[in-house]
C-alpha cells in the first residue's frame, strides 16, 4: 500500500475523470488524501478517499485576476492561485509522509508541489494532451498577433509572478508551458491517441488510456420514466462557461412544441425562472446526471467540453457543438473531423440553423456510423482500470 497525494482544482470537468481512478487506486490497497473545493467533497468521499479543501473563492478570485482575455493571462491567473494553494496544502499535509502524487495537467499547481515535496508526479490530464512544441507555437501566435503594447505588461508579468514563486518556494519554473500543463514523468490522458489531435507525437510517458466514466455516486433528482422510450434530444453547456439565457430560449424557440423530447440542463449559474414559459416538450433542470441521461439520447447538442463529448461518444450519440471557448473549438473540430456530429457557430446561431443542423445530423446514416465506430474504440479502452495498471507499471519501475 502507498500513500497517494492527489492535488486538483475546483472544476467538474477536471474532477469527474479521476473519481474512477481514485476508486480503482483505493480498492487496489492505495490510501489517497485528495485535495479539492468544499463542493466536491462528498463526490470524492464516496471513493473512499480522504478529501481536504482549500478556498475555492480565494482560488478563483486569484485565477480570475490573471486576466481571461490571453492564454498567457491565464497562465499567469494559474500562477496567482500558488499562493492560495501551496501554503494551504502544506499546512494541512504537515508531517505526513507521502509516495508520490498525481495532480491535475493544469489546476492545483501541482508540479510545483511535486517539486516542494520532492514526490514522483504522475500528470491527469483532463484534456486533449499538448506537446512543448505546440504550445509554444499557440504562444508565439499570441506574440505576433498581438500588440506589443498588449504582450509586454502581459510578459512583464508572468516574469515577476516567476520570480517570486521560485523565491517564496525555491521551485524552478522553465517556462510557461508548465505552468498550463503540468508535464510530468508519467501523463494520464483520458482519451484514445486515435481522438488525440497528433496523437502519434506523443511519446511513451503519455498514455492514452480512454475515456475513464464512472458512476457518479451522487444523488441527482431526475424522472427517468419521463423519457424512457421517447430518443430525447440532450442540450447543456457544461458547468463553465453556461450563462446563456439567449440560447436557451432560442432552443424553445428551434423546438418547442415539435416531436422532439428534450433535456436541457442549463447549469447553476441561471435561474430556470429567468426563461420563461417553458414549451411542454422540454425537460429543464439546472443540473441532470448527465451520463445516465446520455443512454437514452438520440442527438447531443454539447459546449464541446472533453467530458461532454467523449461522454456522448461513448454512449454512441451523434453531436452538434456549439463551442464557447477554452479548447472546446478544438474538440470541436476534431469532432466534425471524424464525422461524428457538425460544429455550429454561437454568435449569430438561429432557430433555424438549430433545427436544420438537428435534422441533418439525425437524417444521415454517415454521422451513426462514425459515432458507433468511436463508441466501440472508446469502450474497448481501458479508462481508469488501465489508468491504474499504468500507475502501478510507474511505481514499479519508480520502486515505489
Ligand atoms: N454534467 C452533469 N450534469 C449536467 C451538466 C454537466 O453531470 O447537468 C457533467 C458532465 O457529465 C461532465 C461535466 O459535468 O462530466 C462537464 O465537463 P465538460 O468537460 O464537458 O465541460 P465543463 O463543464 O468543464 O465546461
Amino acid at each position: 500500500m502507498a500513500r497517494v497525494l492527489f492535488i486538483n482544482g475546483g472544476s467538474e470537468g477536471h474532477i469527474n475523470p479521476t473519481i474512477g481512478v481514485v476508486q480503482e487506486l483505493i480498492s487496489r490497497g492505495e490510501e489517497v488524501v485528495y485535495f479539492s473545493i468544499e463542493a466536491y467533497r462528498e463526490r470524492i468521499e464516496k471513493t473512499g478517499a480522504t478529501v481536504r479543501t482549500f478556498d475555492d473563492q480565494k482560488f478563483i478570485k486569484a485565477f480570475i485576476s490573471g486576466g481571461r482575455d490571453y492564454l498567457l493571462e491565464r497562465i499567469n491567473g494559474l500562477l496567482l492561485t500558488a499562493d492560495i494553494v501551496i501554503p494551504s496544502v502544506l499546512e494541512q499535509i504537515k508531517g505526513e509522509h507521502f509516495d508520490y502524487i498525481i495532480h491535475d495537467s493544469m489546476f492545483g499547481c501541482g508540479r510545483l508541489l511535486a517539486q516542494i515535496l520532492k514526490l514522483p508526479a504522475i500528470n491527469s490530464c483532463t484534456s486533449f494532451a499538448q506537446t512543448k512544441v505546440s504550445f509554444d507555437n499557440m504562444l508565439e501566435q499570441f506574440s505576433i498577433k498581438v500588440p506589443a503594447e498588449i504582450v509586454k505588461p502581459i510578459n512583464d508579468k508572468f516574469q515577476s509572478l516567476t520570480e517570486m514563486v521560485k523565491e517564496k518556494y525555491d521551485v524552478e519554473i522553465h517556462s510557461p508551458y508548465e505552468v498550463f500543463c503540468n508535464p510530468a514523468p508519467l501523463t494520464i490522458v483520458y482519451t484514445t491517441r486515435e481522438f488525440q489531435p497528433y496523437g502519434e507525437a506523443f511519446n511513451q510517458t503519455y498514455k492514452f488510456v480512454g475515456p475513464s466514466i464512472s458512476s457518479r455516486l451522487t444523488q441527482e433528482n431526475f424522472d427517468f420514466t419521463a423519457i424512457k422510450g421517447k430518443n430525447p434530444i440532450y442540450i447543456s453547456l457544461g458547468t463553465v462557461f453556461n450563462q446563456a439565457i439567449e440560447f436557451y430560449k432560442l432552443c424553445f424557440e428551434a423546438f418547442g412544441n415539435t416531436d422532439h423530447t428534450i433535456v436541457m440542463s442549463i447549469g447553476n449559474k441561471a435561474q430556470i425562472s429567468d426563461l420563461g414559459e417553458i414549451p411542454k416538450n422540454f425537460i429543464v433542470k439546472n443540473y441532470v446526471p448527465q451520463t445516465d441521461v446520455l443512454q437514452f439520447t438520440k442527438l447531443f447538442i454539447t459546449h464541446g467540453g472533453m467530458n461532454s463529448t467523449h461522454e456522448g461518444l461513448y454512449y454512441g450519440v451523434p453531436l452538434i457543438v456549439i463551442p464557447q471557448s477554452a479548447d472546446q473549438p478544438i474538440i470541436a473540430g476534431q469532432v466534425a473531423n471524424i464525422g461524428a456530429g457538425i460544429q455550429l457557430q454561437m454568435q449569430s446561431l438561429t432557430a433555424n440553423q438549430l433545427r436544420e443542423a438537428v435534422d441533418h445530423v439525425l437524417s444521415l446514416s454517415s454521422f451513426k456510423k462514425a459515432v458507433a465506430n468511436m463508441s466501440e474504440s472508446f469502450q474497448k479502452s481501458g479508462g481508469y482500470h488501465q489508468a491504474v495498471d499504468e500507475i502501478f507499471e510507474f511505481k514499479s519501475q519508480d520502486h515505489i
